[in-house]
Order: C-alpha cells, then sequence, then structure tokens
C-alpha cells in the first residue's frame, strides 16, 4: 500500500507529493453553506454588474500587483501542494501576474460595443455579463488556471464560485483571499471548498448562469452535461496528447532542448506536453540519443531546492498511474530508451523516460501521459507524420519544428488542434487564444475569444421614433 493510501484524511487536504505526508486537511462546505454562496454570489452579481466596467478593471489590475508582491510566497505553497519545482512556480506566478495585468489593461477595449451596419438606424452588440459562473480548476497550474478564468470574468462583471482541486485547497484560499484584499465586493469571488461530486449539483442551482471546468475528460463529460440539463453555456479545458512534430535534423540541439522544454515544464503535468513525439526518419536516431541524454542527467530532490531537477509528481495516485501506462507499453514490447519505472525513494516520483516502439495496442499510444514520459514515434514522410498527429482522440496543442518555415505552416495547418506552434512548444500568453477540439474540450479562454465566453452578446437595434413597422421575421 502506498504510504498516501494508507492515510485516512478528509478528501480536501494538502498532502506534500515529495514525502507523502499530510499537511493540512478541511472538512468540505455543506450543502447548505454553498446554496448560501450561491445564493450571495447572485446577489453580489445585482451589484457588480453595474460598476463600471473600467472599475472591475481596476480591481482586476490590483489584484495583479497583489500576485506580484505575493508571488514568492504563492510559488512556495503551490511547490508544497502540488510539488512543482519551485522555478516552475515562479514562472507560473509571472505569468499570473501577466494575465491579469492584460484582462485589467485590455478588457474594457475589448468589451467595448461593436457597432453593425443597419440601413435607416444603428445597431450594436453590447457585452453584458450573464450571472454566477462555476468554475472548476485543476491542481496542476493552481494559480494560472484561477486567474486564466477569473480576470476576464470579473473585468465583465461576472460573479464567480471557484471549485478547486481537492488536493491543492490552501492555493485556493490564497486566491480568494487574494481577489478579496484587492477589493472586490463580498460575494464576487467565492471558494467552495467541496470535492468534484459536488460540482454538478451547484451548476443545476437556479441561480448559476455558467460552467467552465479545465481537467480530465471524467470531470468534463460531467460538468458538460449537467450545464446542458439546465441550459446554461460551458467551457471545457480537457486534457491533450500533443503531437511534436520534427521535420529535419537542422538546429536538432536546439529541437531537443525545445523537446524537453515542451515534455518535461511542469514534470510533464501540463494539458500541452509534447506528449508524443513524432520524429522523420533522417532526424531519428540523434533525436532520441539526444533525449534520453538530457532527460537521464536529471535529479530527484526536494521541489523546494533549486538544485532539484526532476520533481515528483502531483501524488501518489498519479505516479501509480503513469507508472501503470509506461508498464502496459513495456509489456507489450515498447522499449524504454532510458527510465521506464519509479524511483526508488519516498515521494511520488516517476524516472524520466523516453519510449519507443509504442503501437496503437499499447495504452500509452492513446491515453493522456501526465508526467515525465516522452513517447517517440518514427515516420518516413510529412503525410505520416500529420497521419499519426492525427490519430489521437485529443486535439488540443502541437508543435511543428522544421528549418523549412513554408513546410512547417503546411504541417501545422494539416493537424486537427486548437493551438499549433511553429519551432517553440506549444505556450500560453495573455493574448492568445487557448483551447481545444475533440476529447479536449470546446470553448476558449484569453484573448478577446475567450473574454466573450460568459458574455451575453446583445444586440440593441436603435431606429427613430417614426420608423415606419415592417413585418417582423423571427
Ligand atoms: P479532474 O479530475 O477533472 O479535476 C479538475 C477539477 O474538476 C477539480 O476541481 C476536480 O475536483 C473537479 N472534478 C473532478 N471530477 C469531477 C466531476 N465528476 N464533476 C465535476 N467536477 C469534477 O482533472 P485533473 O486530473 O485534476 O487535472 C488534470 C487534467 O486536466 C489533465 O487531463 C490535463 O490535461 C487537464 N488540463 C487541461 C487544461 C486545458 O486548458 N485544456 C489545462 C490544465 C489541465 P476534485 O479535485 O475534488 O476531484
Amino acid at each position: 500500500m502506498s504510504a498516501s493510501s494508507a492515510v485516512r484524511h478528509s478528501p480536501i487536504a494538502t498532502v506534500n507529493p515529495y514525502n507523502n505526508q499530510l499537511v493540512r486537511e478541511f472538512p468540505p462546505m455543506s450543502r447548505e453553506a454553498v446554496d448560501n454562496a450561491a445564493r450571495h454570489a447572485h446577489h453580489a452579481f445585482q451589484s457588480w454588474r453595474r460598476v463600471g466596467v473600467e472599475e472591475r478593471a481596476r480591481l482586476v489590475g490590483r489584484a495583479a500587483r497583489l500576485l506580484r508582491e505575493r508571488g514568492e510566497e504563492l510559488a512556495q505553497l503551490v511547490t508544497l501542494e502540488m510539488g512543482k519545482l519551485i522555478g516552475h512556480s515562479r514562472a507560473e506566478m509571472d505569468l499570473s501576474a501577466r494575465i491579469l495585468q492584460y484582462c485589467a489593461d485590455e478588457g474594457p477595449g475589448l468589451l467595448a460595443d461593436e457597432t453593425l451596419e443597419l440601413d435607416g438606424g444603428s445597431a450594436a452588440v453590447v457585452n453584458d455579463p450573464l450571472g454566477v459562473i462555476v468554475g472548476a480548476q485543476p491542481w496542476n497550474f493552481p494559480v494560472y488556471q484561477v486567474v486564466r478564468f477569473a480576470g476576464p470574468n470579473l473585468v465583465l462583471g461576472n460573479t464567480i464560485l471557484l471549485k478547486h482541486a481537492s488536493n491543492t485547497p490552501q492555493s485556493a484560499l490564497a486566491m480568494e483571499r487574494l481577489f478579496a484584499d484587492a477589493g472586490t465586493p463580498q460575494g464576487v469571488y467565492t471558494n467552495l471548498l467541496i470535492t468534484g461530486s459536488e460540482v454538478d449539483r451547484v451548476v443545476a442551482l437556479d441561480v448559476v448562469r455558467g460552467a467552465s471546468l479545465t481537467g480530465s475528460e471524467r470531470g468534463g463529460t460531467s460538468v458538460g452535461a449537467a450545464a446542458g440539463r439546465s441550459m446554461k453555456k460551458s467551457v471545457l479545458e480537457l486534457g491533450g496528447s500533443d503531437p511534436f512534430v520534427v521535420l529535419d535534423g537542422d538546429n536538432l540541439e536546439h529541437t531537443v532542448d525545445a523537446a524537453m522544454a515542451g515534455r518535461m515544464h511542469n514534470m510533464g503535468q501540463s494539458c500541452v506536453s509534447a506528449k508524443r513525439m513524432i520524429v522523420l526518419s533522417g532526424a531519428f536516431d540523434r533525436f532520441v540519443t539526444a533525449l534520453a541524454q538530457r532527460m537521464r542527467v536529471l535529479r530527484p530532490g526536494d521541489p523546494a531546492d533549486e538544485a532539484t531537477t526532476l520533481a515528483p509528481l502531483s501524488s501518489e495516485r498519479a505516479a501509480e498511474k503513469l507508472s501503470d501506462q509506461v508498464l502496459d507499453a513495456l509489456d507489450k514490447g515498447a522499449i524504454a530508451v532510458v527510465g521506464g519505472g519509479r524511483v526508488d525513494r519516498p515521494g511520488a516520483f516517476m524516472q524520466p523516460t523516453v519510449l519507443v516502439g509504442v503501437t496503437p495496442t499499447m495504452r500509452a499510444y492513446r491515453e493522456e501521459l501526465f508526467g515525465p514520459v516522452a513517447v517517440v514515434h518514427q515516420v518516413d514522410s510529412d503525410d505520416e507524420a500529420v497521419a499519426l498527429a492525427n490519430d489521437s482522440p485529443y486535439g488540443l496543442g502541437g508543435a511543428v519544428f522544421g528549418s523549412d518555415l513554408a513546410r512547417a505552416r503546411s504541417v501545422a495547418r494539416r493537424i486537427d488542434s486548437g493551438m499549433v506552434w511553429i519551432n517553440h512548444p506549444t505556450s500560453s500568453e495573455p493574448q492568445l487564444p487557448f483551447g481545444g477540439i475533440k476529447l479536449s474540450g470546446y470553448g476558449r479562454e484569453l484573448s478577446s475569444i475567450g473574454f466573450k465566453e460568459f458574455a451575453n452578446r446583445k444586440l440593441v437595434v436603435t431606429m427613430p421614433a417614426d420608423t415606419p413597422i415592417t413585418d417582423a421575421l423571427g
């Protein structure tokens, strides 16, 4: 039995994955408390929607400043709760502050009325808020995921019920405090300490007008169905198994550096991680050798120690699942060029692994591998690379590397996913839309597109008072 499964504690708890020790636990909120929070959020919406967009943006700008001030404290907390390398936690705080700043600076402009041509009168699409929006967020980027959802919605004028992952409750509470300290009125941003199984009930509450979930297919289908049953808008940002296509061996060292960054950021626990590397034959052997060399030198240790290069996964359960997926592939004939098992020490550690010879009968071919495991496929042509890239139930991101940009763009355009980057691992910037297709979900976050997902894009038509009335169409 693993260390964590031997411990009996509340489902909502901080367990340090570096040593699997319970740090702090929280009792789940009662249904009555949740219903009260929803009512307060609805009540707060009535006044929040009437606060001008400039003032809402100003408060979100204050949240950005506070996030910068509290960056180190939050980074340490995130590393404690889900085990990411402290340097990666700091990078998350930096991006998160930039996202909030973007919402504050650009939000009012992005939400301005859009005028339309109309004979004899004028027409505009105005972006009204919808009301209370539920956001269920995952543990892998405990701050970034929250701001990506909350920043635009707060500027738009929605109020938020935030249900964070059960293993990052302290990060969740720190974010609630951050928005309160920034000056958002009570009820505008409320954290719900509840488990995933309670979310559908909250989505169905009368006062809730929309739901957004970032997480697994299991959570996504559940929340999507609950929202559909009660006729509410939903956005789903789910998993991925992104292709990382290497067209040639030019700049190979640079490409392998990018593959390492793309696969190993957050210890591979990113939705847009480069999980399937698809390499043209001319570069395959050199690519695999160089990738394995870089993986081999990673050293496990305390993720809060800046010298550590291999962090634990987020939980013992996550490490067990990844290890089972790798063992399944090895049992069925795949080869681990490096790694292949758990690290022999306490904590949720998995060896950095490079797998070749992965075939469609193996779980590793189709399932998302959420950790430091790279699958490398060899192909003989661009067509074969595209076919393999698209042979996935997911369609989130992707990357294409090659010195011939026209060729790389042509391959990128044929990949079925929500985002493709050329000569850079898939990444996230405040002004770029983020989201996927197929089992990776629907809708977008960030950018002008993400800003309006939970807006009522209301048409207002103005005609002169003496306008002759024609037959109405409906
Ligand atoms: P998860 O189990 O679906 O959890 C995500 C959130 O949903 C948590 O708050 C969770 O609460 C809640 N939840 C779980 N089951 C639920 C249900 N049946 N109904 C409603 N809510 C439920 O996902 P995860 O394993 O923590 O997160 C990792 C996954 O997220 C990966 O697949 C990753 O690729 C994906 N991801 C996607 C994006 C993107 O933008 N597309 C970004 C980051 C991560 P509990 O913690 O209480 O279970």
